[in-house]
């Protein structure tokens, strides 16, 4: 089963309240953007403006934005306990 086949079969319950804040007027002054790259669940995207967007609903909480944003935009923790992501294959 691949990479991609495991994350597919994984279930959430997405809280209403993102567990992820972002300041995007920190984003605008970002040069290279590294979350839109480097998040594996594409919940950063670049938009066509250049701006960023953000959406916690397909979050794997692995922490990757918290360490990559150098600018000190992204404020992180856990979703409020039984929700976000649920593993099914570790
Ligand atoms: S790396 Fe940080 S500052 Fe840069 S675009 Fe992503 S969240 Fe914004
Ligand atoms: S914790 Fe991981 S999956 Fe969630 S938004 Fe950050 S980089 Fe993406």
């Amino acid at each position: 089963m691949s990479i991609d086949e495991k994350l597919r079969v994984n279930a959430y319950l997405v809280h209403p309240r993102p567990h992820i804040q972002v300041d995007f007027n920190k984003c605008r002054k970002c040069p290279e953007k590294p979350c839109t790259k480097l998040c594996p669940a594409g919940c950063f995207r670049m938009l066509p403006d250049g701006s960023i967007s953000f959406s916690h609903d397909a979050c794997l909480e692995c922490g990757t934005c918290r360490i990559v944003c150098r600018l000190g935009a992204v404020t992180w923790d856990y979703p409020e306990a039984g929700f976000g992501i649920w593993y099914r294959f570790g």
